[in-house]
Formats: C-alpha cells, structure tokens, sequence
C-alpha cells in the first residue's frame, strides 16, 4: 500500500493515475482534505479501480492519520498535500504554516510512531518522500549556475520559506530519529489537471473566455518549466532507487521567461482555438509586479540523471501544446462553446 497525500491535487492526482496505470496488485490510498485546490474529478477515470482508496482527511489531524497508518500499513507515503500558491501565501500566510509546516509535522510524527514498530526489513524499506520545491532556494542571478541539492537556503515568500521550514522538518527525522525520508526540489510544473490559478492553465482559461492575460512586472521572471508525466517518473525513480536521507532536484531543462511562456501559449491558442478577430496575444495586460518577487529559478539536475538515469522527456513547446489540446478537451467535454 502506498499513501499519497494531496492526491486530488494537480501532481498528487497526477502521480496517482502514473501509478495506477501501471500493472500491479499495490493500492493507493489518497489522503486529502479537499481544500479549494483539491479536485476529487481528477481521479474520475480510476474511481473503478479496487486499487484506488480515498480518505477526506486533514494531514494536521495527526490522531486521523495515525489511524490510516494502523490501518493499511503503508510501505510508502509520497507527500504532496500543500498550500501551493505564492499570491495566496502572501495574502494569507497562516493557512501555509498550519498546512506546510504543522501538516508536514504530523505527517512525520505519525509516520515515525508507525515506522518505529515495524520490523526491521519493513523498516529498512519504508520512504517518506517529500515533494518541495526549487523556491526554498531563492532567486538567482541571470548568470548564475543553477540550483544544487547543496545551494543554500534563502526563501523569500511565505510560500517558499513555509516550504523550507518543512523540508528541514523531514530532514531532522531522518537525523534525529532514523525515519528513511527523501526530499525533491522540483521546478515549475505543468500539464493536465492543473489548477487554473497557477501561469499556465490560468493564461489558457483567460485566453478562452476573453479574458485580459495578466502578466506581473516586465515579465522577465525566468522559470525552469517540467511537464507533470516526467515529474512522475522522477518520483517513481527516487522512491524506488534513492538512498534514505538524500535529496534530489528535478527539473525540464526548460528555462523561460514569463512573457515568452505567455506568448508561446497564444500562438498555440492562434493554432488550436483560433479566434473570429484578431490574435489571443492582443489580450495580454501587464499588471503590478508580485511583492518579493523571485527573478529567476533554475535547477541542476545532473544528481538524478547520474545516480538514478533520469532526464526529461518532454520538449517545453511540446508538452504545452499537448497540455493546451488537453484544456481544449477538457472544456469542450464540460459543454463550454469551444
Ligand atoms: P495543489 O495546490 O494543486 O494541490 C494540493 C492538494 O493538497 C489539494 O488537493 C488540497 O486539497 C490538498 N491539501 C491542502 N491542504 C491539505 C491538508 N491540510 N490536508 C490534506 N490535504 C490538503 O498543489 P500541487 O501543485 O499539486 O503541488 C503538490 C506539491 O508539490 C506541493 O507540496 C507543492 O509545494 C509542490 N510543488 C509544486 C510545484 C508546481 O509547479 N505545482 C512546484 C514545486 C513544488
């Protein structure tokens, strides 16, 4: 048995449905709260599934998760449940230190009181796999190298250091107490089922509905940008293959600018969805740049491609046309006028 948690999520139900599509007997017990972010019809094409369980749980409700590790007796936990949003965090930071901070100390707490039971072998097999992001790390220079699992740590939203504050949580357990954790900074990620706050499926949805495309500042912020699938394969590699106790960065090799990922994503949408009049790219409005905003995000992958043989898959504008034909698809299949 295999608990994910934030399963109804955009990478969580993602890494889900890469699971399941595997052939095996091993379940997946998804526990997710249903927070605003949390879509339960992400996992419509597996409700069927006898693999697939579904708890409505908290992960800060430390008592109810300690009964779902007594209760299916997890090999594996794939830690996803988050507040994930950086303008939401900013607004309202406390949701992000209860969820990202509290939440991840209940995770560990109930998965060491679990593990310290176990017999050894079942011991030395668990993971605890938490998914963080390249944010803990800070902004780059335009010239610097990228990120290393060694940069420092320098988070500058509330998001981000929220983010920082649990991954030295789940680094501690492995410290102090032994508990096999790993920990992945992965960049941007995108694809199907995302979330339609977040660049990508935001600027699609806008772009559809004749709605003005915001972009923050100049719209020089560069991103590393990773398609979900090859984020999924990272997972199932690090799980699998990582040593306890190490960390890994994962990233598309594809660094961008905002401004550049917005007008890709118009001259799909030109392509795909052309309009009566005029170009999607005349929609485009810049707006007031996020306070504390990061200049530049990148990763090194060069550790998991040497250690565990993987690379992405995906070309950048590849990926984003297939993932703007899925938003097209999508919509159409919810009666929208396409
Ligand atoms: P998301 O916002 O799409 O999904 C988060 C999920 O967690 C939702 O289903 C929500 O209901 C659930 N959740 C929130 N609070 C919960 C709680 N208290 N108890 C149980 N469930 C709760 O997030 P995502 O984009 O899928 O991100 C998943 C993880 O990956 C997060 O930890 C995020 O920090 C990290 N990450 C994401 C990206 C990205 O580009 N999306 C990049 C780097 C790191």
């Amino acid at each position: 048995m295999l608990f994910v948690t934030g399963g109804a999520g955009f990478i969580g139900a993602n890494y889900i449905l890469h699971f399941l599509a595997a052939p095996h007997d091993e379940a997946v017990l998804n526990i997710d709260k249903l927070t605003y972010a949390g879509n339960p019809d992400n996992l419509a094409s597996v409700a069927g599934d006898a693999r697939y369980l579904f708890s409505q749980t908290d992960i800060c409700d430390t008592a109810a998760i300690a009964r779902l590790f007594a209760q299916h007796r997890p090999r594996a936990v794939v830690h996803c449940a988050a507040e994930s949003h950086v303008d939401r965090s900013i607004a309202g930071p406390a949701v992000f230190i209860q969820t990202n901070v509290n939440g991840t100390f209940s995770m560990l707490s109930a998965a060491y009181d679990y593990w310290s039971t176990l017999p050894a072998a079942e011991q030395a097999a668990f993971r605890f796999l938490h998914i963080s992001t390249d944010e803990v790390f800070g902004s780059l220079a335009a010239d610097a190298p990228p990120f290393t699992e060694t940069s420092p740590y320098a988070p500058n939203s509330p998001y981000s250091a929220s983010k920082a504050a649990s991954d030295h949580l789940v680094r501690a357990f492995h410290s102090t107490y032994g508990l096999p954790v790993l920990i992945t900074h992965c960049s941007n990620n995108y694809g199907p089922f995302h979330f339609p706050e977040k660049l990508i499926p935001l600027v699609i949805t806008n772009a559809l509905a004749g709605q003005p495309l915001p972009i923050y500042g100049d719209g020089q912020q560069v991103r590393d940008w990773l398609h979900v699938a090859d984020h999924c394969r990272a997972i199932e590699l690090v799980l699998a293959r990582a040593r306890p106790g190490e960390s890994y960065n994962i990233g598309g090799n594809s660094e961008k600018t905002n401004l550049e990922v917005v007008l890709t994503l118009c001259d799909l949408l030109d392509e795909l969805a052309p309009k009566a009049q005029g170009q999607y790219r005349d929609q485009i409005c810049f707006v007031q740049d996020r306070p504390g905003h990061d200049r530049r995000y990148a990763v090194d992958t060069s550790k998991i491609q040497r250690e565990l043989g993987w690379s992405p898959q995906h070309a950048f504008r590849q990926g984003l046309r297939q993932t703007v034909q899925w938003f097209l698809a999508a919509r159409h299949a919810s009666g929208a006028r396409p």
